[in-house]
């Protein structure tokens, strides 16, 4: 079983690490390892045959499933649709979801979640290109 491990901290980054992907099994959120202020992560697994073992609704957070492996459904109320590695699925509040593993392997996801409606700026509206002295 994975922990949730930080690797680095300083004072204005986190870095976290729930170590390979390939061994991980169940759920694990990591906001609290990474000091996030803007949304919960988790990355989940599901093996083969498996569905979360219950549905879910959200009262002020849109979540963002991100299918790294595997395939299977996904349902939020009564629409049922497939999903697989690379799919992105995003489900609003105020309505129920599941996902199920179908395929020979597991399904490995990550899930984030944050208020729905609170992405103003994004991407080049937000940064802006800056001069550093490049370390890598
Ligand atoms: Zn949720």
């Amino acid at each position: 079983m994975n922990d949730v491990k930080v690797m680095n901290k300083g004072d204005k980054f986190a870095h976290a690490t729930v170590g390979s992907l390939h061994g991980f099994e169940g759920k694990l959120f990591v906001k609290d390892a990474t000091g996030a202020t803007s949304c919960e992560m988790s990355f989940g697994k599901l093996p083969t045959g498996a569905a979360v073992p219950f549905f879910h609704s959200h009262k002020e957070n849109e979540e963002n499933y991100i299918i790294l492996s595997g395939a299977g459904k996904f349902q939020v109320n009564e629409e049922v649709f497939d999903i697989a590695e690379g799919s992105v699925i995003r489900v609003s509040t105020n309505c129920d979801r599941n996902l199920k593993c179908t395929s020979a392997e597991p399904i490995t996801y990550i899930c984030i979640q944050a208020k729905e409606g609170s992405l103003g700026n994004y991407t080049m509206t937000d940064a802006e290109i800056t001069e550093r002295e490049n370390l890598l």
